[in-house]
């Protein structure tokens, strides 16, 4: 199945332009399965950064990389994702094919280390400035806990917002699914 969530739909667009050698960030690891994704879409030549706010979350990803990527070609930062110009080498600056945010908690720990609207936005916008031409940006954005509301509805205006000659943006959602709506922002820069 290809709608089994959003997520696969993010991944499935962001397939598009990951290949052999891509630079690629993981702006909220969590518990990794993104991060894991990517390392091995980009391939031995290429290279993924892995940013959380949470120990716990670094952890968690440092061992299902290790236990399941085909290669060591990552980088964990224990950092929030709106400092992520600081940690990213000068020459992969421009050169990124994909910037992943699946938002919200960590599933199975404290739900109160969310992602707010006041550092998404920021690490957005910094994302669009650090990708490739023809790099995509994908947002997934969790309406059901505190806040979520209110992150998804600035990010959407945040999308809404971009000069359509220098971004194509899609909004995505699966509107059958029972309960609180996922929402999916691809941003692809022109
Ligand atoms: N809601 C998703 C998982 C989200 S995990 C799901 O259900 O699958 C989101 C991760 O973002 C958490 O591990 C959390 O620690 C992290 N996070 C929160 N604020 C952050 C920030 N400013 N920068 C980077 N990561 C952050």
């Amino acid at each position: 199945m290809i709608l089994t969530n959003i997520l696969n739909l993010a991944k499935m667009i962001c397939s598009e332009v990951l290949s052999e050698g891509s630079i690629a960030v993981d702006a909220t690891a969590g518990n990794g399965y993104d991060a894991l994704y990517l390392c091995n879409a980009v391939g031995a030549g290429g290279h993924v950064y892995a940013f959380d706010v949470q120990e716990q979350a670094l952890a968690a990803t440092a061992e299902r990389l290790e236990n399941e990527a085909e290669f060591a070609n990552y980088t964990l930062v224990h950092d929030g994702h709106q400092n992520m110009s600081s940690h990213i080498r000068p020459e992969h600056k421009g050169h990124i094919s994909v910037v992943m945010f699946n938002l919200g908690f960590l599933p199975g720990s404290d739900k109160s280390i969310v992602t707010r609207a006041e550092t998404t936005i920021p690490a957005v916008k910094t994302s669009l400035e650090l990708l490739a031409c023809g790099g995509i940006t994908a947002v997934a954005v969790y309406t059901g806990q505190d806040g979520g509301k209110e992150e998804e509805k600035e990010i959407r205006s945040f999308c809404a917002g971009l000069d359509y000659h220098k971004f194509k943006v899609l909004e995505a959602e699966i509107i059958n699914k029972p309960g609180f709506p996922i929402k999916l922002f691809c941003m692809e820069k022109v």
